[in-house]
């Protein structure tokens, strides 16, 4: 039995938490392997010096040995530290030496190489944590492991076929000789062996990768909250813990915008019908969320709500272009090349209506202006600060009416409907409202379909 455990930025934050979590790992029964984030706040610093380039190299890295150096000398003695800061000192070198390099910059790969630096140092802290507990373990970087990543700077998606194959020869042999590997989250190497990073919070899909290449039979997810709730609890602090849901619906949430999960999490372990947990590191006792195949025994109207800000809705104008498919055909056509992601789309008579990230807005724009004069566009129009809220449940639309209540508490919100996505997946609704109303639409829905003050 192989488990896979994740620990986020906080779950290695701190001293107590670095210990906290390095008890967990050798605490369970089986082969174990861990895949880490960074330190929290270390991933921004290092995207911050990307990009405000202000402060000098020297400074920037004398705050993430600080940093590092606090926790391993509370934690760690002797040999073990000896070992520990020689190995990181080569790390924070290596570092030094790519940020003077004005020459690396010019590499597309640069940002993600310097961004997924922090995930090398906590690893190193880690293994060397548990070893001061008396169990054998090896950090092992991205490459080392064997996870392959294909896509464009930023955009990273894992190659499983090979991944399972780096995974099943550099990994599972020390598994099974009881060594416990602590993996790099948030990265894997391209075909031409740069650092290619999944997307902010990539090291949930790490994991899940990890998990699936490995064939292993669990994938822990170890965060600061008790288990997937029934919303964000920053936005809705009554917010209760989920115990059981089914991939569908958390794999909706997280698309849509439920930050405990990255977006991609479920398909590599939905895949292989691997179960997945999220948990508490901060409440070790707390038996967290359930994430399985099964349908879910409590047959709830609404399981959670989340919300995705920072989207832009642009609408193309053209009289009768409901019966011109060809050109509904091109409008995505565009899409598609300029490479964003589609959130929802919507038709009429005379309008194609779609839902983008707000970042993508002028890449798309180019792209829909190269539409041929065959096309006849009469208008496009662009309508930023949109929010979209997901309300999800198994059997949701299902249930007779649902949308109805469901409109109903958006308008006690006082929130007008800009577009609605019904039906696309049968275990969500999403509609789309102005991003000034979306926390107070997601306390609504909460509050009448959920429970609690709201
Ligand atoms: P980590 O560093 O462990 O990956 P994240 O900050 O990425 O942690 O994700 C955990 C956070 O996700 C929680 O602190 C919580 O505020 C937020 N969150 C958003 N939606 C949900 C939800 N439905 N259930 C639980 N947490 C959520
Ligand atoms: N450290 C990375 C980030 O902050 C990856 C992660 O935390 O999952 O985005
Ligand atoms: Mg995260």
């Amino acid at each position: 039995m192989i488990t896979v455990l994740k620990f986020g930025g906080t779950s290695v934050g701190s001293a107590d938490a670095f210990l906290r979590s390095a008890k967990i790992i050798i605490g369970g029964e089986g082969g174990r392997v861990a895949i880490v984030s960074a330190m929290s706040g270390v991933t921004n610093h290092l995207i911050q010096f990307l990009e405000t380039d202000s402060l000098p190299a020297d400074d920037s890295i004398a705050l993430l040995i600080k940093k590092h150096m606090d926790v391993a000398n509370e934690l760690l003695s002797g040999k073990i530290l000896k070992s520990f800061t020689a190995e990181f000192n080569n790390r924070i070198n290596a570092l030094r030496d790519l940020l003077n390099d004005k020459r690396s910059r010019s590499d597309p790969f640069f940002n993600d190489d310097i961004s997924s630096r922090g995930e090398r140092l906590s690893t190193l802290l880690l293994a060397h944590v548990i070893m001061s507990l008396g169990r054998e373990s090896v950090a092992m970087t991205s490459e080392e492991a064997g996870i392959y990543a294909i896509g464009s700077p930023g955009f990273g998606t894992a190659d499983l076929e090979k991944t399972s194959a780096g995974l099943m020869m550099n990994v599972k042999p020390l598994v099974l000789r009881g060594i416990i590997p602590i993996i790099t989250g948030f990265y894997g190497r391209n075909d031409d062996g740069k650092p290619l990073t999944f997307g902010r919070g990539g090291s949930d899909y790490s994991a899940a990768v990890v998990t699936n290449g490995l064939d292993a039979d669990c994938l822990e997810i170890w965060t600061d909250v008790d288990g997937f709730m029934s919303a964000d609890p920053r936005i809705v602090p009554e917010a209760i813990m989920i115990d059981e849901m089914n991939f569908g619906e958390a794999a909706e949430l997280a698309y849509f915008g439920a930050k405990v999960l990255h977006p991609r999490t479920i398909e590599p372990v939905r895949m292989k019908h691997i179960p997945l947990k999220v948990r508490n590191s901060f409440k070790p006792e707390s038996p967290g969320t359930l994430i399985h195949n099964l349908r879910a025994p409590k047959n709830d109207m609404l399981r959670s709500v989340s919300m995705k800000s920072d989207l832009s809705i642009i609408t193309v104008s053209s009289s009768e272009i409901a019966y011109r498919p060809r050109m509904v055909a091109r409008i995505i056509d565009k899409i598609a090349d300029a490479g964003v992601i589609l959130y929802a789309i919507s038709t009429s008579l005379s309008t194609v209506a779609f839902l983008i990230h707000t970042l993508d807005v002028k890449e798309t724009l180019k792209h829909l202006n190269l539409l041929g004069p065959e096309n006849i566009v009469e208008r496009i129009d662009v309508k930023s600060n949109m929010a979209l809220i997901s309300a999800v449940g198994d059997n949701l639309l299902e249930r007779c009416g649902v949308s109805a209540e469901i409109f109903g508490a958006v308008n006690e919100a006082g929130a007008n409907v800009e577009m609605i996505s019904e039906g696309a997946s049968d275990v969500s609704l999403n509609f789309i409202v102005p991003t000034d109303k979306a926390v107070a639409v997601v306390r609504s829905l909460h509050k009448k379909f959920v429970g609690g003050t709201g």
